[in-house]
């Protein structure tokens, strides 16, 4: 039987059940909480300021419990180096929750990386990643179970194919799958892919995240055509892309057959350092973001799409099997 790095120690593939593909227990930059952790973070829902250690944890274990309420067993947590990753937070969350907790490794920027990768080339990168995922994250003895690589609308600089090549070529050493996340109103997708496919990455394995933030079929198809699975794991986020038109969009694949390509999940973060409250709140009045949660898809989306034809059995496909075909091939 394959098994899956969590936090909390390796599962049988089997275990995952219910699995979020995509959100954050926490966010924030590790530099900016090292040198000023007086400035905090922010709570989404609320834009209520979680500038101490406790509110940042009491934040993840709420988020934590309301998915574990709504059926969910594990919780994919693609944050990487500039997001704060912080597995041993995660393995305190998991315990005190019971929800699988599954880390990864790799970067997540649009184009800056410290000097340090400036003077390394993609295989002294891709040898990191591989440390983490042979022998575990810093001292903790915990695996990461995917590798995670990030391009936006800077495109594909030159750093930014750097990181995926490193990450492609981790997989290829390690068999590890890759999440990339995307920005398709730059249409970064199907260049992630083209690089992922020179390094001979298993395309099989590969996931383009965000790729829900668009309607435009055809974009979405020409990433299908690779083999790629896509995330449609922004709900709630209407900045991007509102609710109805990202239902519009999965009931189409649906319909197309593609249920077994397809994530659902939301992207959240349970606190963040991105804006100072006063923005957030700005945010929401403007109806930015005001259903994003780590439950928007059980509360909100699930019944609309019920509704609207999708089966239980492509529910399952969705939130069950594809994230074990993803992680354990
Ligand atoms: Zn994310």
């Amino acid at each position: 039987m394959a098994t899956v790095e969590t936090v909390t120690g390796p599962i049988d593939v089997d275990q995952l059940g219910t699995t979020l593909i995509h959100e954050h227990l926490v966010y924030r930059d590790e530099a900016v909480a090292y040198h000023w952790p007086h400035a905090g973070s922010v709570k989404p829902a609320t834009a209520e300021s979680v500038d101490s250690e406790g509110g940042v944890f009491e934040a993840a274990l709420e988020s934590a419990r309301a998915v574990a309420d709504r059926g969910v067993k594990t919780v994919c947590e693609p944050t990487g180096m500039f997001g704060g990753r912080d597995v041993e937070f995660s393995r305190r969350v998991a315990e005190e929750t019971g929800v699988q907790l599954v880390p990864c490794t790799g970067i997540y920027t649009y184009d800056y990386l410290p000097m340090f990768f400036a003077t390394r080339d993609a295989d002294a990168v891709a040898d990191l990643f591989v440390h983490d995922l042979e022998q575990g994250i810093r001292d903790t003895g915990i695996k990461p179970a995917f590798l995670k690589c990030a391009a936006d609308a800077p495109g594909i600089t030159e750093n930014v194919d750097k990181l995926h090549r490193a990450v492609a070529r981790a997989s290829v050493r390690t068999g590890a799958p890759i999440m990339a996340h995307s920005r398709p109103a730059s249409e970064t997708g199907p260049r992630q892919v083209e690089i992922f496919e020179e390094e001979g990455a298993d395309l099989s394995r590969v996931q383009i995240a965000h790729t829900g933030d668009t309607d435009d079929l055809d974009y979405i198809e020409r990433l299908l055509d690779k083999g790629v699975f896509i995330g449609m794991d922004r709900y709630g986020l209407d900045l991007f892309l509102p609710t109805e038109k990202r239902n519009a969009t999965v009931l189409a694949l649906l319909d197309r057959g593609y249920a077994d390509r397809m994530f659902l999940s939301q992207d959240y973060c349970a606190s963040f350092d991105w804006y100072p409250p006063e923005v957030l709140a700005q945010f929401d009045e403007a109806g930015a973001a005001t259903n994003w949660s780590m439950t928007c898809i059980f509360d909100q989306v699930i019944p609309d799409l019920r509704e609207a034809g999708m089966k239980d059995e492509q529910l399952q496909t969705m939130l069950v099997e594809n994230p074990k075909r993803w992680l354990a091939g």
